[in-house]
């Protein structure tokens, strides 16, 4: 079995009150959110703010401290298993223009309930749910 580790944020943006989310599509057909492999002698949150960076040309963020969620999944690469982990952390873009690089086809910011329904995979979605109420929790979009 191979093993994969990855990191990515929820990236939102503030509107006004309202928040809204950062999707992209993939190569492969899923909505997700921005994320990329740990390189070797990377901290999450590096790799984190180089993958914002190279997929969606956004630099101007910050991190909400106290939010991190880790998710699991297996999927086949060429015959094998990959047992992939992926961490995510909570990021607040200040920028909303989006370059995407070539290996997403799409984006999209999408307030919450669209959000929900647009990822694909229910790991994705509790994600969000956990970055939404842990936003909400402290008060949202100041
Ligand atoms: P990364 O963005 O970490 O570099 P990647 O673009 O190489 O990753 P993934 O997004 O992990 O690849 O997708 C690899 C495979 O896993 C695809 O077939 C995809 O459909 C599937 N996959 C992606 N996310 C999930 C998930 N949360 N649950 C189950 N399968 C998933």
């Amino acid at each position: 079995m191979l093993h994969e580790r990855s990191a990515g944020a929820v990236v939102f943006y503030c509107e006004g009150k309202c928040i809204e989310y950062l999707l992209l599509l993939y190569g492969a057909g899923h909505w997700d959110f921005p994320k990329g492999n740990i390189e070797e002698g990377e901290e999450e949150v590096e790799t984190v703010r180089r993958e914002i960076f190279e997929e969606t040309g956004i630099k101007n963020i910050a991190f909400v401290s106290g939010f991190r969620h880790e998710i699991r999944y297996f999927y086949r690469k060429m015959g094998d298993v990959v047992n992939k982990k992926v961490v995510f952390y909570l990021v607040r873009s200040y920028e909303k223009e989006v370059r995407l690089s070539s290996e997403h086809k799409d984006y999209v910011w999408l307030d919450y309930e669209n959000s929900l329904k647009r990822l694909t995979y229910n790991t994705a979605k509790e994600t969000l749910i956990r970055a939404h109420d842990f936003l909400k929790s402290i008060g949202g979009c100041p």
